[in-house]
């Protein structure tokens, strides 16, 4: 399967939008009624809020995913965005589910509270596995083996290789020769309104770097992520070192 990394990247927002509705809701179930308490021959509900340690634990539990898209959104790099959803969703998930545990296990077993669990409480837990499942599936995906960057997409299997100019009588070698260039990366000053050539973003004067032998712009990530895979440029082909 072939997708870009702004495909990659939307869907790990997407997904990770989930987990932050997941959480949302989790906080919700804070206002109903966890457990009902019989001790007493008093028939009493006790709301997720009558609990001071889960009414932390699922704030913040719950705010964690939708937290982590805010800070995703700053993030430049793949890995990073998935680290950041993927891990603060997880951990926020992790908090959720072991607020109702907590309050089963310290404040109704530990006390010998008579009653039962009430809606609330399972909807808890049934929201907190949700947050942490969507956390672990966007820890779990993997990035490197179906990530293939748009212009090696292009250049890749999907269509055959350009024809050969009828214009072109200089000997194959031209060609060959062109590929044997060497460039380097250099660093790009008094960008206006350029592009990258990768990713067809703007340009801005802090991120740009150029070929140095057919001067395309890059962004300096688009380009280190490009010559990891490839060490051509993707406009001239020239061979890039450094
Ligand atoms: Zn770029
Ligand atoms: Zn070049």
């Amino acid at each position: 399967m072939i997708v870009t990394q702004e495909e990659v990247t939307s869907r790990f927002f997407r997904i990770g939008a989930g987990g932050a509705v997941a959480g949302a809701i989790h906080i919700l179930t804070l206002l109903l009624g966890w457990y009902i308490e019989t001790d007493g021959g008093v028939i009493l509900t006790l709301t997720g809020y009558d609990f001071i340690e889960s009414f932390l634990f699922s704030i913040i539990g719950g705010l964690m995913a939708g937290f982590s898209l805010l800070t995703a959104y700053f993030v430049k790099r793949l890995g990073a965005i998935k680290a950041v959803i993927g891990g603060l969703t997880t951990i926020g998930g992790l908090l959720a589910l072991s607020s109702p545990v907590y309050v089963y296990v310290f404040k109704i077993l530990e006390v010998n509270l008579r009653g039962y669990p009430d809606l609330g409480f399972f909807a808890a837990i049934f929201t907190g596995i949700i947050e942490l499942g969507i956390g672990a599936l966007i820890l779990l995906t993997p990035l490197k083996k179906e990530i293939v960057y748009p212009v090696e997409a292009a250049t890749a299997t999907v269509y055959p290789p350009p024809p050969v100019e009828p214009s072109a009588s200089f000997p194959p070698t031209g060609r060959r020769a062109a590929t044997a260039t060497v460039a380097h990366i250099d660093i790009a000053e008094d960008v206006e309104e350029g592009v990258c050539t990768i990713c067809y973003y703007p340009l801005t004067s802090e991120n740009a770097v150029k070929c140095s032998a057919c001067g395309a712009l890059f962004h300096r990530d688009c380009i280190d992520a490009w010559v990891n895979l490839n060490h051509f440029c993707p406009s001239c082909r020239a061979a890039i070192y450094g």
